[in-house]
């Protein structure tokens, strides 16, 4: 599988990692766009949000829960951002679903 995201899934690419479960991992984005970025991904390889589908139900909601330990982790106990981009105009870059968990300081209002 030719996938940046799988590839660290698989430990065959390096990555900081912060939380590990059975369905999801959760690592520092490389380019970080806020003081505490990181990224929590499903093990599983899936495109974006759009392509989750009704067997992916286990694994969707284990991301969702995986988002406060991440966040208890870090720490982010004042407060963070979840964002998934998807697709083209979502501005997605890496086609595996992933969330961006954003915080370490007061987060602008606006979205771009
Ligand atoms: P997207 O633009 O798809 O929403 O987000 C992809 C994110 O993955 C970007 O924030 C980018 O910095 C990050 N990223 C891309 N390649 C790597 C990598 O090899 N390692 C890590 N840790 N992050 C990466
Ligand atoms: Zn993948």
């Amino acid at each position: 599988m030719d996938c940046i995201f799988c590839k660290i899934a698989a430990g065959q690419i390096p990555a900081k990692v912060v939380y590990e479960d059975e369905f999801c991992l959760a690592f520092h984005d490389i380019a970080p766009q806020a003081p505490v970025h990181v990224l929590l991904i499903p093990k599983k390889h899936i495109v974006s949000a759009a392509n989750l589908a009704e067997e992916d139900a286990e694994i969707a909601s284990r991301l969702l829960l995986a988002v406060p330990k991440v966040a208890k982790l870090l720490p982010l106990e004042e407060g963070f951002r979840v964002v998934s981009n998807v697709g083209e105009n979502g501005g997605q870059t890496v086609p595996h679903l992933h969330f961006h968990i954003l915080g370490g300081s007061k987060l602008s209002a606006v979205m771009a």
